[in-house]
């Protein structure tokens, strides 16, 4: 573990939302009186009905149920919208830049996305979709994603996002398990200069098995291209949208109706479809967005995901426009037109917090300094981290580099189930150690346990549970809610487990250490990747690392290392026995790595997430069973890492 501290700077521990002693007060209140403190954290959004009962929660398997503001009532849609048109009708509520930087960039005010929400819902409805029923959205990162996304949620409707990276057998998938009546696509995405053919991926989706349930396809005139249109099937979304009123009606919703189903990256199996209800949901969200992003009235927020995974819902599009903020979608990558493109969106919309992934972050160190260098980033005076553990190499770049020293780093540890982020440090409360996330969030009781379930307390590590639950909480898998109680309630009984590792150090700070499926076990010495990954990217020649165990005559388990380097840094075997003694050096000789394979690239999620289970298959020597590789974002990397394979003799 690094042992750098960066305290948090005077001007954040003075004009903040929750300073140290706050945090500490109110941490405590959370846990004392759950009822009263949730209770008055709801007050922030505007109720149809004000709950009475607050939590109705238990982990325990015979009286099992998680229930938050039972008896509320409201819509997500007038807490993101109605409810600022007076105070902030024309604040600019999205800000949308588009993939290429010639295409002049759209400010839609609060009482604009208003509009074209309540047009969009009264559509969906003429169209005979109700509460309850499920719409598919497979959008771009356009403004009509988080159009659709409210509109969905103005009338009821549960919407499931599909992320604009997958092909058709992955949209019939989610659409068939879903159920979906509805589809709302485009002509086409554009990403990095090329075009994504939406279209064409849902007609061959829905001429997959399972897929009848749709009845309307709704396609939005993004790039102009020409498309198929299957009447009556298939509908222009402008046809159906210009001519409805701009006035709609709210549906008035139970807090734990459900609001939305998201299937997961896909890093570990087959994805999940995670359901998600109304008011925790929204309250929850809404609260750690101000409080963790410290969010300030005049501030512009941009979160980097996409919409098609938990953070783009929770912190592109719910979080901060429940709190009428200023929330940027960008329809772009980080290396188009060049690697500078993230830090000049910076400058040209002036961007005060930063929200990105450190799958991004590593990409762009790999080029070096001068990119960032040759932007101003004056306005950033805050950024995020989520997705991975951060090595501490890379979370050190971020902040001395894109930072320059002057931005505190929120690493914010969560999970598609989990709704919202549960541990992540605040701004003006916590002093930052690299690659740690540091405290949990108001409310969240983390724990680590041991294998055989014994709680570890004080300075240890194990896996990482959730001993109660909180507003975000996750209900079900969608249509398996057996699969929702096994998968996360059953392996420590009484508690939430999340399937990563976890260490507590002395100060009682908490690093994620990676995921449990992928702790490597050295003759009885149990090895987080994440561990072992950040001592490689602490090499200047590394860019980016992977390490998966494999089966060891000896040891048990052996460790094989992935690397991939610095643009311009060549290969060798000088190069292969120095990373093998730097590993050993950083930390010790129980991290001796038996191979050590180059990667030109790492199989990924499309999320950016690395997938070790497959890099493990190869390890093995097992190329034939890798898996459901459908959740890829590259297939072709995996088949030059299985050739250039290690084989035993
Ligand atoms: P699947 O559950 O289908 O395997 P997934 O776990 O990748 O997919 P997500 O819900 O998108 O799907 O990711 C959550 C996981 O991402 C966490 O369990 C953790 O492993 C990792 N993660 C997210 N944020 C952080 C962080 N700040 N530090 C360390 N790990 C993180
Ligand atoms: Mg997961």
């Amino acid at each position: 573990m690094p042992r750098d501290i960066y305290p948090v700077p005077a001007d954040f521990a003075v004009n903040t939302r929750v300073n140290r002693e706050q945090y500490q007060a109110l941490y405590k209140q959370s846990l004392d009186d759950p009822d009263g403190f949730w209770a008055g954290v709801a007050e922030r959004l505007e109720w149809m009905k004000t709950p009475t009962k607050i939590k109705n929660t238990s982990f325990d398997l015979a009286d099992f149920r998680i229930r938050w503001y039972e008896d509320g009532e409201l819509n997500v849609s007038v807490n993101c919208l109605d409810r600022h048109l007076e105070s902030r009708g024309d604040k600019t509520a999205l800000i949308f830049e588009p993939d290429s930087p010639d295409t002049p960039a759209e400010r839609i005010s609060y009482r604009e996305l208003h509009r074209r929400v309540c047009k969009l819902a009264n559509a969906l409805r003429a169209l005979g979709i109700g509460k309850g029923d499920r719409v598919t959205i497979y959008l771009p990162m356009i403004p009509e994603a988080a159009i659709a996304m409210l509109a969905c949620a103005r009338i009821g409707a549960v919407h499931m996002v599909v992320f604009g990276g997958f092909a058709a057998n992955s949209i019939a998938d989610r659409v068939s398990d879903s159920g979906s009546k509805l589809i709302i696509t485009a002509d086409e995405g554009l990403r990095g200069g090329r075009k994504v053919k939406l279209k064409v991926n849902v007609d061959a989706a829905l001429k997959l098995p399972g897929t009848n349930t749709v009845e309307t396809v709704l396609v939005v005139r993004h790039t102009g291209a020409a498309v198929d249109m299957q009447m009556p099937r298939d509908r222009w979304y402008d046809a159906v949208v210009d001519g409805q009123p701009e006035a709609c009606e709210p549906e008035r919703m139970n807090a734990e109706d459900p609001l939305f189903i998201l299937y997961t990256s896909g890093s570990t199996g087959k994805p999940k479809g995670v359901l998600h209800t109304t008011g925790g949901y929204l309250v929850y969200v809404s609260y750690t967005h101000e409080t963790i992003f410290d969010l300030r009235e005049d501030d512009v927020y941009w979160c980097t995901a996409d919409v098609g995974w938990v953070t783009g819902h929770s912190y592109i599009v719910y979080g901060p426009l429940a709190n009428g903020a200023t929330s940027l979608i960008f329809e772009g990558v980080p290396n188009y037109p060049d690697m500078s493109r993230f830090w000049q969106v910076v400058d040209k919309h002036e961007v005060t917090t930063f929200y990105t992934a450190p799958t991004a972050i590593r990409a762009l160190m790999r080029e070096g300094e001068g990119p960032v260098k040759a932007t101003s980033r004056k306005s950033l005076r805050l950024l995020g981290s989520v997705g991975e553990p951060i090595n501490p190499e890379a979370w050190r770049w971020y902040h001395d580099v894109v930072g320059e020293g002057r931005c505190p780093i929120v690493d914010t540890w969560w999970q598609t189930e989990n709704g919202g982020i549960l541990i992540s440090p605040l701004p003006g409360a916590t002093d930052l150690k690299p690659g740690c996330a540091t405290n949990p969030f108001f409310g969240v009781k983390p724990a680590i346990v041991d294998t055989n379930g014994n709680f570890i307390e004080g300075e240890g590590s194990g896996n990482l549970v959730i001993t109660d639950s909180w507003p975000s909480q996750s209900r079900s898998i969608y249509g398996d809610h057996q699969r929702f109680i096994d998968t996360y309630f059953k392996t420590y009984p009484g508690t939430y487990f999340t399937g990563d590792g976890c260490r507590r150090d002395a100060d009682g700070d908490y690093w994620i250490t990676g995921r449990v499926d992928d702790v490597i076990n050295v003759s009885g010495h149990r090895i987080g990747t994440a561990e072992v990954e950040s001592a490689l990217v602490s090499h200047d020649k590394v860019a980016e690392a992977a390490v998966v165990g494999f089966p060891h005559d000896l040891k048990g388990q052996g460790i094989y290392v992935y690397v991939t380097l610095i643009a311009g840094e060549v290969a060798s075997d000088e190069l292969r026995v120095e990373l093998i003694r730097h590993v050993r050096a950083e930390i010790g000789p129980i991290a001796s790595i038996d191979h050590l394979q180059w990667a030109p690239g790492l199989p990924k999620t499309r999320s950016g997430k690395i997938m070790r289970r497959i890099l493990r298959k190869i390890a093995e020597n097992a190329p034939d069973q890798l898996g459901d590789t459908s959740t890829l974002a590259d297939p072709s990397v995996v088949d030059s890492l299985v050739k250039e394979r290690y084989i035993p003799e």
